[in-house]
């Protein structure tokens, strides 16, 4: 029987030990990381994944997450779930029973709304009209489908949105507050046939715009598994991640002989090249032998390991990438 590995991200400690339990039964990397994320969603006390996350800028709590099979290179997610608690189970069932990738809920349809879109096949011209009415503040033209309460939450939505393009400062605050309240829960494991999966759910950037979604169900951005060379997973502002496919070159950067914390710090580095943007964002590597690194622009920063032979997980410092000081590392891939 070949040594298991699983590894996650800060709050997933307890939860490690029944993934860790199922691989070492013989069950499939896909199931315990299944498993694994949901017992994270399902704790309240986590505000940064599942029931009890954060909510949008509306009040509603809008969950995303995906999954990827890295023996079929197979992967599924959504985006702005936000009538159901498993978020990875839903991701997982898209995986497997549909021919899609990503699908995404009712949140990108309100922001679509709000920016003067019909629900319509095509952009008639009073669509236009309205568009051009909201973009020049002249608020929201109610439309024949718009139920009472739909029509509040549409101006309630509305009343915030424009407050915030208008005032450059309350920008800036909400930029800053939803950049710095947030968190993603990451598991990757490898299973006794050798196969590898990696799972990321998460209720995204506090106070997100509707609609918004982060790295977390973005394949190649916030998650990617290969079994021929390893996975990687991210936490942080998915913004950032989503603009370096981060995930995606971190893998490829394993492909090319990298180590695992080679490949994580350089992904941390290669956020310099979005300057002046920037933000916090956290790795993890692990290649298909089972080592793991992870590299964040924060210090104090760490992760859970458990394998075959240590079971019970054990914490593992990140390694920190000062951003504000010289490029520090040799592998920088620009
Ligand atoms: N990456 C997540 C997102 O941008 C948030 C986080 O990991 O903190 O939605």
């Amino acid at each position: 029987m070949k040594s298991v590995v699983i590894a996650g991200t800060i709050r997933a400690d307890e939860a490690l030990l029944v993934g860790m339990k199922m691989l070492l039964e013989g069950k499939t990397a896909i199931d315990a990381v299944e498993e694994t994320i949901k017992l994270v969603e399902d704790n309240e006390d986590d505000w940064t994944v599942g029931t009890g996350g954060l909510p949008n800028l509306l009040g509603e709590v809008e969950l995303d997450a995906s999954i990827m099979d890295g023996k079929t290179l197979r992967a599924g997610a959504v985006a702005g779930i936000k009538r159901y608690k498993n978020p990875i189970s839903i991701a997982r069932k898209v995986m497997e029973e549909t021919p899609h990738v990503l699908l995404v809920g009712e949140g990108a349809d309100q922001f679509a709304d709000v920016m003067g879109f019909e629900r319509a096949e095509l952009v008639t011209e009073s669509g236009r009209d309205i568009h051009k009415d909201f973009l020049e503040g002249k608020g929201i033209v109610k439309k024949g489908y718009d139920t009472e309460e739909s029509f509040k939450t549409k101006e309630r939505y509305y009343k915030s949105f424009q407050r915030m393009v208008k005032d450059a400062k309350l920008m800036k605050w909400y930029k800053q507050y939803t950049e710095s309240n947030h968190g993603t829960v990451n598991i990757l494991a490898i299973d006794v046939n050798g196969d590898i999966c990696c799972g990321v759910s998460t209720s995204g950037l506090s106070f997100k715009f509707p609609g918004r979604a982060g790295d977390s169900p973005i394949i190649g951005a916030g998650n990617f598994a290969d079994n021929r060379y390893g996975a990687a997973a991210c936490v942080g502002v998915g913004e950032l991640v989503i603009r370096l496919s981060m995930a995606r070159i971190a893998v490829y950067e394993l492909s090319k002989g990298a180590t695992v914390e080679e490949a994580a710090v350089n992904a941390i580095e290669s956020i310099r090249d979005l300057a002046p943007d920037k933000g916090s964002v956290s790795i993890m590597v692990m290649d298909k032998e089972g080592n793991i690194a992870a590299a964040c622009n924060w210090k104090n920063y760490y992760f859970w390991l458990a394998t075959t032979e240590n079971p019970t997980p054990k914490k593992i410092e990140c390694i920190f990438v000062d951003l504000e000081q010289e490029i520090l590392a040799e592998g920088y891939h620009r």
